[in-house]
């Protein structure tokens, strides 16, 4: 079987306990495989993006014991790409410009009502104010949404593989949530022409992934990935979404949480068998 998986962290501070979980734990599954282990530098936000967090990143990595084939793909070097991408969804007409501000989107979408969800992978439910609004009335001050009730009228949907627990097994996509806990997601954030949804879709398909080994956190997001995949006649890899390390207090790790750093860790003298240790891998 072929195994090619990849750790795809944001440069916009200090990886930590759990990013290292995250690669130790995906280098292994490759390596047990005879598979590959690629990385990719999620980069489209630059207005967090520091280039000493990515010097950061190959450091601590390449410290971990990591290695990885070079050049790296980096996500801000491929914005044309995500522009053809776009230009393909929006031929299929599933897409439309967005001007609503965030107090906007709340307004529209009213009071909490029972049994309605707020919130879903991509933040809040739209509403669906600008669904109507032909692509001709595009400027720079609108988001690029996904019209999801056509999307999922038009896609063919079929299931994804996950492979850890407590969620493994065949994932369906189901239509009714996709487009009332998931709803018209964001294809193209404000001055970025992309956004985290499409990017990573493109990239796992360009980057020829066949296992994505990520956090539980971003299983809901997966659902996503998989409508885009379809859309775009991508192939769909088989997902591995690992519990995420948690501090003392039993609360997920944030890139704010210095403590956790590896450097931080280095620095007082830690080996990486010792970070292997602390996360649960030997
Ligand atoms: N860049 C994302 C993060 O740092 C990971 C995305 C992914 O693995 O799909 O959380």
């Amino acid at each position: 079987m072929t195994f090619i998986t990849r750790f795809a962290p944001s440069p916009t501070g200090p990886l930590h306990l759990g990013h290292a979980y995250s690669a130790l734990l995906s280098h292994d599954m490759a390596m047990a495989q005879g598979g590959r282990f690629l990385l990719r530098i999620e980069d489209i936000d630059q207005s967090r993006a520091r280039p000493q967090w990515e010097s950061q990143i190959f450091e601590d990595l390449q410290w971990l014991g990591l290695s990885w084939p070079r050049p790296v793909m980096r996500q801000s070097d491929r914005l044309p790409r995500y522009g053809q991408i776009l230009a393909q969804l929006r031929a299929l007409g599933l897409t439309y410009p967005c001007g609503c501000k965030r107090a906007d989107i709340e307004a529209a979408a009213g009071a909490p009502q029972e049994g309605v969800p707020q919130f879903g992978p991509d933040g809040r439910i739209y509403p669906g104010t600008c669904r109507q609004r032909p692509m001709t009335t595009a400027s720079d001050r609108d988001v690029i949404r996904l019209d999801m009730e056509k999307a999922v009228k038009l896609a063919r949907l079929h299931p994804f593989t996950e492979t850890a627990t407590p969620n493994a097994g065949q994932q369906p996509l189901d239509p009714d949530q996709l487009q009332r806990c998931v709803g018209d997601i964001v294809l193209a954030r404000r001055n970025m022409g992309t956004s985290y949804h499409l990017s990573v879709v493109v990239d796992d398909a360009d980057q020829g992934i066949t296992h994505v080994t990520r956090g539980v956190d971003l299983f809901e997001a997966t659902q996503i990935h998989v409508l885009l995949q379809i859309l775009l006649d991508l192939p769909t890899p088989i997902y591995h979404h690992h519990a995420l390390i948690r501090d003392q207090a039993g609360k997920r790790l944030a890139k704010r949480d210095d403590a956790r750093a590896i450097a931080k860790y280095r620095s007082e003298g830690a080996t990486p068998q010792d970070i292997r240790a602390l996360v649960g891998l030997s």
